[in-house]
């Protein structure tokens, strides 16, 4: 009998991984098509500012509705994209999206995430200051995310790459913090701007104690760092309140915006800053 579960589970093992072999196939060959056939759009969350809680920013977010299998989630494509090539054609879409779109914004921020292999190709700095140029936008109205893996396989390259962001006038955040092998000892040497502090230690505030001493050491030390500290997944008042008192720079969340599509996204960003953000810190959440 344990010689037979032993067989079956095995079995089960090999169908599975052929399943999921099937399933990269299936992801990857639609992706390839899903540009020409224009499945992808870029969507914008709102970063804002905790003092005034106005938005100095939007987070471009690519999403993927495929006609044969619906809306597939960027956490399970874009790893997929990531190991093809296919990174750096949806990449290099996103960019130009993005950066027409902060075009129609009135002085926020398009803030794009990059993967570890795009941040890495050895013309990165390069295109990348090119297409901005062409786009007539300055420079600091853009914001790269990255990763730490991104800048620690290979950290002198990408101590240097940082260099170069930072020389010509970029943002650069390190984002998803907490969630690796990073420490402030050991980003203290890379030319960043600010941490996007990770959803997950967000959730735990209010909830744990443990979160709320990870979120005030690693907002206190950042910011001893001359670093801003953004934090992600904002979802609760309670949750803003004590990254308020945290003394977190920016936040970003549910509670303050949900990401919306680009033209939602410039009729926010045209609306008149200072009455608006009175009538949101009395009100809570933007629509
Ligand atoms: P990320 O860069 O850390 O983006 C934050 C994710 O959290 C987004 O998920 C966003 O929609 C979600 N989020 C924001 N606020 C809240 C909240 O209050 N509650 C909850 N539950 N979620 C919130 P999304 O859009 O599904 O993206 C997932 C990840 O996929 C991103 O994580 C990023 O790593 C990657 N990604 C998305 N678009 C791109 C892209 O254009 N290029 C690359 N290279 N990666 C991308
Ligand atoms: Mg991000
Ligand atoms: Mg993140
Ligand atoms: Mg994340």
């Amino acid at each position: 009998d344990a010689k037979r579960a032993g067989r079956s589970q095995v079995r089960l093992f090999d169908e599975s991984m052929d399943e999921s072999v099937r399933f990269r196939q299936t992801i990857e060959a639609g992706l390839r098509e899903a540009i020409a056939r224009r499945e992808l759009e870029v969507v914008y969350q709102p970063i804002v500012a905790r003092e005034r809680l106005d938005i100095v920013g939007f987070e471009a977010l690519l999403r993927w509705t495929s006609a044969e299998h619906g809306p597939i989630s960027p956490s399970v494509f874009i790893p997929i994209a990531e190991e093809s090539n296919l990174i750096h054609e949806l990449g290099d879409w996103v960019t130009a999206e993005a950066l027409s779109e902060c075009l129609r914004w009135p002085h926020q921020y398009v803030s794009i995430n990059f993967s570890p292999r795009q941040f890495r190709r050895q013309d990165f700095v390069e295109t990348l200051a090119a297409r901005v140029a062409a786009s007539g936008l300055p420079p600091h109205r853009v914001q790269i995310e990255i990763t730490e893996t991104a800048i620690f396989d290979d950290d002198l390259r990408a101590a240097e790459t940082l260099q170069q962001l930072r020389a010509l006038g970029f943002r650069v955040a390190l984002d998803d913090f907490g969630t690796g092998y990073s420490s402030l000892f050991n980003i203290r040497n890379f030319a960043l701007d600010c941490l996007k502090i990770d959803k997950s230690f967000i959730d735990g505030l209010g909830r744990e104690v443990e979160s709320a001493a990870i979120v005030n050491s690693v907002t206190h030390l950042a910011r001893s760092l001359g670093l801003g500290v953004v934090a992600e997944g904002v979802e609760t008042e309670t949750q803003n309140q004590a990254l308020r008192l945290a003394g977190c720079s920016h936040l970003q969340g549910y509670y303050f915006g949900r990401p919306i599509d680009a033209d939602a996204t410039a009729d926010l960003a045209g609306q008149a800053l200072p009455a608006d953000a009175a009538a949101r810190s009395a009100g809570g959440i933007v629509r």
